[in-house]
């Protein structure tokens, strides 16, 4: 049997087949060794690391739910797993692949014609082309649904061979763009200037009129690239708008599955934080004694792993719903407000036993600590998680 996770407290990954056990444990080992060791590094200058690329794609870590992208046929709960090691390695490294993975081929995966879905996936899970997700503006964050106010225009323009072709025309800007300054295809969601209603596209790069600048001085998840995106007058033809995306319901769809996921990224980071505050906890010693030794701080490890174990089983429940085909938005909902809940107590638990080491990158606490923040805040902050719960709990939406 495969090596399992030691903070697997209540051994969930028994659940999984061997096959699936044996890929996280090579997953894990592959992080551990060209992830872990480099990550403050890569972190500290900003950097994403692309030059991983070619091996993440060989670990068929993209596009592993889909298909005709999936190395082995595999349940939501060993994605799920796969997601909670690349996190624990190093939170910006799950982001950088949930964003070409997750959201951007997720986006194509569900919104995508099937020519469309043959042109990208595949070249996409071999890393040949890497994707971005443009939703968020500068104006609107957590009512996108509502307020998103990119346009797209469509118009029909002469094909210069005695026939005529649909394209459109996008403006607007897009805030926080993950991957978005390097990549080969950024999906831009705008309104339909006809319908009012929000469609898809995939914008190839690099495109005239769209420039994506670098996000400075972000201290969380510094090792993924955002970027501010402007799009001016920027030309898309028909046959790359997004062929099933006919409204925002449509890209609710997405986000169902990659919130889930990052509810399971939230547990990495806190398992990351957890497995290094424990070490030192061992080591560190006070009053002639390893602090570990002391009732204080092993309550804070206890509910640290207590944390970690409940999001987990809550988790599990997510992703079997996934398998089973009853997941729906608010079960999404609650497991990413809950996990990310959760996971911000235990890294402030879990710096606290650090003393003033776990402020500084090289005690291995830090980097988990700061990029808490931005898991908690994207894909739905912890308050819009928690009222989509609320609206379907009570029938009424808190938030329009
Ligand atoms: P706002 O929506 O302005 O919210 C500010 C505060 O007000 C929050 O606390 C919020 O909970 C609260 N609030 C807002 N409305 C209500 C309400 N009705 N009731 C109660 N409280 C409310 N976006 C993309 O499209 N693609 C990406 O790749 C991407 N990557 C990201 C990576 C990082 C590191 C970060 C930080 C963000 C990323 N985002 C991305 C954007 C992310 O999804 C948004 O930051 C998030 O949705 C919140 O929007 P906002 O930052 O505009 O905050």
């Amino acid at each position: 049997e495969a090596d399992v996770l030691d903070v697997d407290f209540y051994s969930f990954q028994q659940q999984l087949t061997s096959e699936e056990q044996r890929s996280v444990a090579a997953i894990r080992e592959f992080l551990d060794r060209e992830v872990r060791p480099y990550a403050d590094d890569l972190w500290e200058k900003a950097q994403s690391p692309r030059h991983l690329i070619p091996g993440f794609a060989e670990l068929g870590l993209f596009g592993a739910s889909w298909p005709e992208t999936r190395q082995f046929e595999n349940s939501a709960v060993y994605r799920a797993w796969v997601a909670l090691e690349i996190s624990r390695a190093d939170p910006s490294t799950a982001t950088f692949i949930g964003v070409h993975s997750g959201l951007a081929m997720n986006a194509i995966g569900v919104g995508g014609s099937a020519e469309q879905r043959e042109e990208w996936m595949r070249p996409m899970a071999r890393g040949e082309v890497i994707g971005a997700f443009g939703l968020t503006e500068p104006g609107h964050g957590s009512d996108t649904a509502k307020g998103l106010e990119t346009t797209a225009t469509r118009r029909t323009v002469d094909d210069g061979a005695g026939g005529s072709r649909d394209e459109w025309v996008l403006n607007g800007s897009k805030r926080w763009i993950g991957n978005a300054v390097f990549a080969d295809i950024v999906v831009i969601w705008a309104r339909d200037t006809a319908d009012d209603q929000v469609k898809g596209f995939i914008v190839r790069q690099p495109a005239v009129g769209f420039t994506a600048t670098k996000i400075e001085r972000k201290q969380s998840l510094r090792g993924v690239e955002n970027a501010d995106i402007v799009l001016e007058d920027v030309v898309v033809p028909e046959s790359d708008r997004l062929a099933n995306i006919n409204s925002f319901r449509d890209v609710a769809i997405i986000l169902r599955l990659t919130r889930a996921e990052v509810a399971w990224q939230a547990i990495g980071v806190a398992v990351g934080a957890y497995e290094a505050a424990l070490a030192y906890a061992k080591e560190r010693q006070q009053f002639g004694k390893p602090i570990a030794s002391f009732q204080l701080v092993q309550e804070k490890l206890a509910n640290s792993l207590s944390n970690i174990t409940a999001s987990i089983a809550l988790c599990m429940r997510v992703s079997e719903m996934q398998d089973l085909g009853i997941q729906k938005d608010h079960h999404s909902a609650m497991a990413k407000a809950f996990a990310t809940a959760r996971m911000r107590e235990v890294v402030g638990w879990c710096r606290e036993i650090m003393g003033g080491n776990g402020i500084q990158l090289d005690h291995g606490v830090a980097r988990y600590f700061a990029d808490a923040e931005a898991v908690y805040t994207f894909e739905g902050t912890y308050d819009m998680n928690t009222l989509i719960v609320g609206r379907s709990i009570t029938g009424i939406a808190a938030f329009v």
